[in-house]
């Protein structure tokens, strides 16, 4: 019986791990839940799932949620300790009980939850890849000193991880340190292309924000399927795996393969390569990293080529996806260049889903914030570097967007 913590445990990843959790009763208990704001689901939970110790993102909301178990019937034996704000999803990150923390925070907001888990010696299902986007030079020498084992989640590193315990230089030890695997030539990450994926370049100017929050193979949190229409998730899966696997920026490529059923590949020295192939579901990426060494039997639909027909592949446009390009720029510059580029993403997304600016200017506002932070780049940030950066870019964000510029990509405006 593995115990596990759910951070973001209302979110889609959270969810999926909960679901994994009702379908294997005898190996996984859950012992420590976190949530934002989604209060009904998460007393459903509690009811389900009985953990030992729930944290809310806002103390504030603590009252209303005791409120609402009371009124749920839920008895005090049979209530959790509450805690909440900053230290109380520190707490529940760290729950004394727990053997994995499944990271399904969505943003730099996972963080400091996630340093608290590392802290503390836990081993992560890492889901929240801005977390070590944001923070790669900060987490990777916590890993090295507390031994905790970042497993990937998101279904491209789990597949490169995957494939990697099938090679003869597979060391489990070199996960995440930065060192790259002895044999590893190359990564290429699949992406579906997202909800732009059979739009010209020149139609974007009509995208809405239904439009880019409706993906054609994934079911997924509103600010992932967002980054997937732009492609910047991809981007931001080529800095994860920088850190993750230790290959240099020149190694790790993107293709676009829109069935979605390779979830990514990798090249040996031989010239081999090697894929992990599945039906688009996080369940099954989420599963490998709980049950991570063993193979978890189950019942999930199979995979059937000839039910899928044909797997196509081809490159991505770099005129149709700026992000990506701004996200290989960031991770090539290093230090705190990919915290400024991830928050003023962030930041950008959230505007756009508040409809206060393009999709198209998503690129632009992040470009903007790149440029101006280049100067005061610093190499080997320590985690208040990241933290400042990051508030710094989001500030940047907000002033540009109120200023209201608003500037067409080349490609569209020729
Ligand atoms: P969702 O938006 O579906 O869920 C986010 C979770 O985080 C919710 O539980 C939410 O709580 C909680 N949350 C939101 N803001 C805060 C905050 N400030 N402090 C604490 N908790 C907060 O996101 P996803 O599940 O889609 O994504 C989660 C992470 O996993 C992301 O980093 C994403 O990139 C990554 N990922 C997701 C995949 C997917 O298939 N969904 C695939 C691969 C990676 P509430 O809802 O209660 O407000």
């Amino acid at each position: 019986m593995k115990a596990i913590s759910v951070l973001g445990s209302t979110g889609s990843i959270g969810t999926q791990t909960l679901d994994i959790a009702r379908d294997f009763p005898d190996q996984y208990k859950v012992v420590a839940l976190t949530a934002g704001r989604n209060l009904a689901l998460l007393v459903e939970q509690i009811q389900e799932y009985r953990p030992e110790v729930v944290a809310l993102a806002d103390t504030a909301l603590l009252p209303e949620l005791q409120k609402r178990l009371k009124a749920a019937g839920v008895d005090e034996a049979a209530t959790p300790q509450l805690v909440g704000g900053p230290d109380g999803l520190n707490v529940a990150a760290s729950w004394e009980s727990a053997d994995l923390v499944v990271t399904g925070i969505v943003g730099c907001a996972g963080l400091l939850p996630t340093l608290a888990a590392i802290r503390a010696g836990k081993d992560l299902a890492l889901a929240n890849k801005e977390t070590l986007i944001a923070a790669g030079p900060v987490v990777l020498p916590e890993l090295k000193k507390s031994g905790s084992r970042l497993l990937p989640a998101d279904s491209e590193h789990s597949a490169i991880f995957q494939c990697l315990q099938g090679t003869p230089w597979a060391d489990n030890a070199r996960l995440s340190t930065g060192v790259p695997t002895p044999g590893l030539r190359r990564i290429q990450l699949t992406a579906s292309g997202g909800a732009f994926r059979d739009w010209d370049a020149r139609d974007l100017e009509k995208a809405t924000v239904a439009d880019a929050t409706s993906h054609p193979n994934w079911s997924m949190g509103r600010k992932i399927t967002v980054d997937s229409a732009s492609l910047m998730n991809k981007g931001l899966e080529v800095i994860e795996a920088h850190y993750l696997f230790g290959l240099d920026y020149d190694h790790i490529e993107i293709v676009i393969h829109p069935q979605s059923i390779i979830h990514s590949m990798i090249e040996l020295a031989d010239s081999s390569v090697l894929a992990q192939l599945g039906w688009p579901d996080m369940k099954l990426p989420i599963l490998y990293c709980l049950s991570w060494p063993e193979r978890q039997e189950t019942p999930w639909r199979r995979l059937d080529l000839t039910e899928v027909g044909q797997l196509s592949f081809r490159k991505p446009d770099p005129a149709k996806y700026p992000c990506m390009e701004l996200a290989y720029a960031a991770g090539r510059a290093g230090g705190t260049m990919p915290a400024v580029m991830n928050a003023a993403n962030e930041e950008a997304v959230a505007q756009f889903l508040e409809e206060k600016i393009h999709f198209l200017d998503i690129p632009v506002v992040i470009e903007a914030a790149c440029e101006r932070h280049k100067t005061d780049l610093i190499d080997h940030p320590q985690l208040d570097d990241v933290l400042a950066v990051d508030q710094w870019a989001r500030q940047a964000v907000r002033e540009q967007v109120s200023r209201g510029t608003r500037r067409m990509p080349a490609v569209l405006a020729a």
